[in-house]
C-alpha cells in the first residue's frame, strides 16, 4: 500500500510552506504562544492575508470565488497550518466553509450559490448552526420549531439551544418543522435565516469555565425569504446529513496532524517537567501515541474516500467516537503530569468546537486546564458517544435496533 501523497500534491506543500515562511514575522512560535487580545487581532490580519492571496475556500470552484483546488490539496494547506500554529480562517468560519458552504454547493440553487458564498469568503456573512432544541440533541428529528409560508416569506416559531457562535454571526442555518402531519424525517426543512432581525433574539450560556461560547436563540415570527429553503419542503433531514457529513469528513482528515502536533508538545512538556522519568507517564505516553497512529491510518483512509468523493457514511462516526474519546484521554495525563498546575485556568482561550486555530492553544502549561474541560465536550457536540455507538452497531454492524 502506497500512503505517500501524489508529487503534485507534494509541490502544493511546498508553495504553502513558501508563503507561510513569507507572510509570518521571524521566530513565529504560532497563535498559543499569544496574548488572547493578540491572538484575536492576528486572527483578523491573518484571514486579510488568506483573502487577499486566495487561500480562503481554496477548493471552492473559481465562479464562486473559490481556488478550484482539490480536497487533497485543502487538507496539505490545513496540515501546514496546524503545523505552523496558524488559523484557517476566523473562528466562525467553520460554519461558513466546512458546513454550510460545502452543502450548499452540493445543493444549493444557482442564486444561493452565487448570493452567500462570496459572501461567506468576504466575512460579510458569518454562519451559525441551529440544529439542537432543549427537548431534541440526540433525537434530532423530533425538533418542533415550526416554519410556514406566508405569502413569500417563511416564517419561523421555536427556539434552538447550544447554538454555538449565534452571538458573533448574522446568519443561522437552522431545521424547522414545515409539515407536522408526516413521519417526524420527512417534514423537515433546511431553512437560511437572518438573525439581525426584531424576531430573533439571542441569549449567551454562561459556561463553567466563565466564558459564553453558545446560546439560546428564540425565534417569534421571524421571516426568512421564500428562496432561502435549501432542497424542497420537506428534504430538509437529508441536507442536514449531508452537512454533518462534511463536518465528520474532513475533520476525520485533518485532525490527526493536530493531535500529533499536541501530542508533541505533551512529550515536551513531561521532558521539562521530569514527568518522563516515571514508567507508568511513559506506558501512557505510548499508548496516545499508537492511538494517533491507528487515527493517521483513518484519516488517510477518510481522506482517500473524499478524495474518490464517496458521501462519507456511517463509518465516520468510528472517526468521531475514537478522535473525541482520545482527547479525553490525552488530556488527562496532561493533567497529571501538570499536577496542581493544572488548576490554573487563565491564559489562550478554550481550544472549543468551532475554533479552527485551536492546536495553538496548547503552548503555555496554562491552557491545558482548559483543553482538558473541552475535551469532555468533544464526546457531546456533532453527537454523542453513544449516538455513534448506536449508529455503528445498527447500520455498520447490522444489530438489532435498541
Ligand atoms: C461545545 C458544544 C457546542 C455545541 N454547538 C452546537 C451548535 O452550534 N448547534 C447545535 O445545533 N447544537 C450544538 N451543540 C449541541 C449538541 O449537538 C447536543 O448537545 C448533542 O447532540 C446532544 O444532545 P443533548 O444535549 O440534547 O443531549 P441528550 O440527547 O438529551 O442526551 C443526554 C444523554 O443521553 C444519551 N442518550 C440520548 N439518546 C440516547 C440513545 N438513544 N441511546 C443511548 N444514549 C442516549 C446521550 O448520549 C447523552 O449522554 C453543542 C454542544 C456542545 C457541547
Amino acid at each position: 500500500m502506497d500512503l505517500s501523497f501524489p508529487p503534485e500534491a507534494e509541490s502544493f506543500r511546498d508553495r504553502v510552506k513558501v508563503f507561510l515562511t513569507e507572510n509570518l514575522p521571524a521566530n513565529w512560535k504560532g497563535t498559543g504562544a499569544l496574548s488572547l487580545a493578540d491572538a484575536k487581532a492576528f486572527a483578523n490580519e491573518w484571514r486579510e492575508i488568506l483573502l487577499r492571496n486566495g487561500l480562503i475556500g481554496v477548493s471552492w470552484p473559481k465562479e464562486y470565488g473559490g481556488a478550484g483546488l482539490s480536497f487533497l490539496e485543502q487538507v496539505i494547506l490545513s496540515e501546514e497550518f496546524v503545523k505552523a500554529g496558524v488559523p484557517m480562517g476566523a473562528p466562525t468560519d467553520v460554519f461558513g466553509f466546512q458546513m454550510l458552504g460545502n452543502t450548499l454547493i452540493a445543493h444549493g440553487t444557482q442564486y444561493q450559490k452565487q448570493y452567500f458564498l462570496p459572501r461567506i469568503l468576504s466575512g460579510e456573512d458569518r454562519w451559525c448552526q441551529g440544529y439542537s432544541e432543549p427537548n431534541s440533541g440526540s433525537d434530532l428529528a423530533s425538533l418542533s420549531t415550526r416554519a410556514q409560508l406566508e405569502g413569500d416569506e417563511w416564517v419561523i416559531n421555536g427556539q434552538k439551544t447550544w447554538t454555538s457562535a449565534a452571538h458573533l454571526a448574522n446568519w443561522m442555518f437552522l431545521l424547522a418543522r414545515t409539515d407536522p402531519e408526516v413521519p417526524k424525517h420527512k417534514g423537515i426543512s433546511f431553512l437560511l435565516v437572518p438573525l439581525d432581525q426584531p424576531g430573533v433574539e439571542i441569549r449567551p450560556i454562561r459556561m463553567l469555565s466563565g466564558e459564553s461560547e453558545f446560546n439560546e436563540v428564540f425565534f417569534t415570527d421571524a421571516r426568512t425569504d421564500g428562496i432561502n429553503i435549501v432542497g424542497e419542503p420537506g428534504q430538509g433531514w437529508n441536507i442536514a446529513m449531508t452537512l454533518l457529513g462534511f463536518e465528520r469528513g474532513e475533520t476525520a482528515a485533518t485532525l490527526p496532524v493536530r493531535f500529533r502536533v499536541e501530542f508533541d508538545r505533551l512529550v515536551e512538556l513531561a521532558r521539562e517537567t521530569g514527568a518522563n522519568k516515571n514508567p507508568l507517564i511513559r506506558e501512557r505516553l505510548a499508548w496516545c501515541y499508537c492511538r494517533l497512529e491507528v487515527m493517521r491510518y483513518m484519516g488517510l483512509s477518510a481522506l482517500t474516500a473524499f478524495v474518490s468523493k464517496k458521501q462519507p457514511g456511517p463509518e465516520a462516526s468510528i472517526s468521531k467516537l475514537y478522535w473525541s474519546e482520545y482527547h479525553k484521554v490525552i488530556t488527562e495525563l496532561a493533567i497529571d503530569i501538570l499536577g496542581p498546575r493544572a488548576l490554573c485556568l487563565s491564559g489562550r482561550p478554550p481550544s472549543s468546537s468551532f475554533q479552527t486555530d485551536d492546536t495553538g492553544a496548547l503552548n503555555s502549561t496554562a491552557s491545558w486546564g482548559v483543553t482538558f474541560l473541552n475535551a469532555r465536550a468533544g464526546t457531546i457536540y456533532a453527537g454523542t458517544s453513544e449516538i455513534q455507538k448506536n449508529i455503528l452497531a445498527e447500520l455498520v454492524l447490522g444489530m438489532p435496533k435498541g
